[in-house]
């Protein structure tokens, strides 16, 4: 006998404790007593974050008798067996910022199903129908999410439905006195809801989101004026004073953004940080295709109960991350100087990163998990990013593949056709082997040494064939995040360092210390606060400001507190690492090389 839909009922009962009342009802429970599960992480966050850690006061219920329920894992309860409707009733404590798991107060309530709804064993596969109750505190708040419709009227509270509990937990939902824009990209209606304090010029948002969206659709249906593969899209946005945040969905996502990134009334110009917002919404927009629908084969189905392991976040993440900012530019929202900066900048990132010279990008998808997920004092010197280094790698493999007469455009059209519109799983060596399809050479060495291995992709070379230099210098102060050529009027003498990352703040405490630099050679350490150099007293400034004034070679003292002792440390300074790169027009270039160009980046 077909078991009928799995039922939920979500209410954000005590905004001021912070507290959501959830509750699951299974018809016809497991007869040797049903267990039910919470998942251990999220999809896209490749972290076990244990979400069963804020339920407490779980109790459940049997045609209205209580029945017992005991926890037989972490993050598994069993019921004790009964005949009839069983309930299983939780108060979820809701009070993360971030966009991965759920937040409930005065101002607005959050959640993804990942933290708040239970699975009962053997019904993933029923289709769920999901309740979404106001309190009295929050009734006249509106509902925004991707989850149909089944009896809700819009934006309101009511019935929601999902296929199944992978599509349940695929629709953050946000509930709140929210600010709403709307806009059509790709025959598809996307909606914009910004919730928090801000002052932002939605008509403007709307108008940018629009060309960027658009511009995503056609690269994936392969001609201007293609249709989205869904028929709704929501940005699920709240602003606050300062966070950065994504999470990616099948037909939204959450953002968490500064209030100031988003455009201000008047402003015509987009500025660093408006850029920096556009860039995250289009990540998380170009996911929809590349890792929510083109998927891992290890993620085909999601384990929710452990860790999911794959090599492949390198091409997931980092070419999602090297068409976050292009599609910016092709889309004509930044133009070509600007875009250069953030390419520049990029590279600057993965270059002072010493992780990459000891972690591939493969490793580092595979230990995402305990590694990039949990950095610590050593993940410069230990792990590298497999965004920015896979960003870096998505546009060498691009202008390999376009010397070869293919582009990274058409691997990912690849992509879609072969394994994300009929829903197959891509296997760990596929994008490899598509790759050297692509190009129609084997393209094998390229991914042993850069993907597999710990090389540098050859960007110089590569970008010199199409007409753009890349340059390095050493980095002028701590603010400098490159992407910009030198400042004029810079010291004749070489720069030195003391190899470290001062913590953020006035004093001069050591975040970091780069392996084998001059610091660790003296023997500091993280968490180190330098107090005098050569015996004058010293913050984060004058410190760097005392470094500025020598030369490589010179031999500071400095004495420094660790933990309570006081310490005395002599260091040779080092040579500033070049490790700062900006991208230039080369007006030189042939005209070839000069076409090239234009056929990546356009005029
Ligand atoms: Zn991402």
């Amino acid at each position: 006998m077909e078991l009928p839909p799995t039922r939920y009922r979500i209410v954000p009962r005590d905004p001021r404790a912070h507290v959501f009342e959830v509750r699951c009802t299974v018809e016809r429970p497991d007869a040797h007593g049903q267990r039910l599960r919470l998942p251990a992480w999220i999809p896209g966050s490749y972290l076990v974050r244990e979400f069963a850690r804020q339920f407490v006061a779980v109790r459940a219920e049997c045609d209205g008798r209580p029945v017992r329920i005991a926890k037989e894992s972490k993050d598994t309860w069993r019921c004790e067996p009964c005949n009839g409707t069983l309930t299983v009733t939780a108060d979820v404590h809701a009070f993360d910022l971030s966009v991965r798991a759920a937040y409930l107060d005065a101002s607005r309530a959050f959640f993804n199903g990942a933290s708040v709804f239970l699975c009962p064993e053997g019904r993933a596969h029923l289709p769920c129908v999901v309740d979404i109750a106001p309190s009295e505190a929050t009734r006249a708040w509106r509902v925004a999410t991707t989850l149909p419709r089944h009896g809700a009227p819009p934006w309101g509270y009511g019935a929601y439905r999902a296929a199944d509990y992978d599509e349940l937990i695929d629709h953050p939902v946000e509930i709140a006195d929210f600010a709403h824009v709307a806009f059509e990209a790709g025959g598809a209606t996307h909606d914009v809801v910004v919730s928090g304090r801000h002052d932002a010029d939605l008509a403007r948002l709307a108008g940018d989101l629009a060309r960027i969206c658009q511009w995503h659709v056609d690269l994936f249906g392969g001609a201007p004026g293609s249709r989205a593969p869904f028929a709704r899209y929501l940005f699920l946005v709240n602003a606050v004073g300062d966070g950065y945040g994504g999470l990616e969905h099948r037909t939204s996502t959450a953002l968490i953004t500064a209030r100031d990134a988003l455009p201000r009334r008047g402003r015509a110009a987009v500025d660093d940080d408006y850029r920096g917002f556009l860039g995250l919404a289009s990540h998380e927009y170009f996911h929809a295709w590349n890792v929510k629908r083109i998927r891992p084969a290890a993620f085909l189905p999601y384990d929710l109960a452990r860790e999911c392991y794959t090599r492949q976040l390198w091409a997931f993440e980092g070419f999602t991350s090297y068409y976050d900012d292009l599609a910016l530019l092709r889309s004509g929202v930044v133009d070509l100087p600007g875009w250069l900066e953030l390419a520049g900048r990029t590279i600057t990132t993965v270059l002072r990163t010493p992780g990459r010279r000891v972690q591939s990008v493969a490793e580092s998808s595979f230990d995402a998990w305990i590694k990039y997920y949990r950095q610590d004092e050593n993940s410069p010197n230990a792990v590298v990013s497999y965004y920015t280094k896979g960003a870096v790698v998505g546009m060498a493999l691009d202008l390999a593949l376009r010397a070869a007469g293919s582009s990274l455009d058409a691997l990912m059209r690849a992509l879609w056709q072969r394994y994300g519109e009929p829903g197959r799983g891509v296997p760990e060596d596929g994008i490899a082997a598509l790759a050297s399809e692509l190009a129609g050479r084997d393209l094998a060495p390229f991914f042993a040494r850069c993907v597999d291995g710990v090389d540098d992709p050859p960007l110089a070379e590569l970008l010199a064939d199409v007409g753009i230099a890349l340059r390095v210098r050493p980095a002028a102060g701590p603010r400098d995040r490159g992407g910009t050529p030198p400042r004029p009027g810079g010291s004749e003498r070489p720069p030195a360092t003391l190899g470290v990352k001062l913590a953020a703040g006035s004093e001069a405490r050591l975040q970091f210390v780069f392996a084998g630099g001059p610091a660790q050679r003296a023997g500091l350490a993280p968490g180190d606060s330098i107090v005098a150099a050569d015996r004058l007293k010293v913050n984060a400034e004058s410190l760097a400001a005392a470094v500025e004034r020598r030369a490589p070679g010179d031999v500071v003292r400095l004495h420094a507190f660790r933990r309570d002792e006081l310490m005395t440390f002599d260091v040779s300074l080092g040579p500033a690492e070049e490790d700062t790169c900006w991208l230039e027009i080369d007006a030189k270039a042939p005209p070839a090389a000069a076409a090239r160009r234009i056929a990546w980046l356009g005029g």
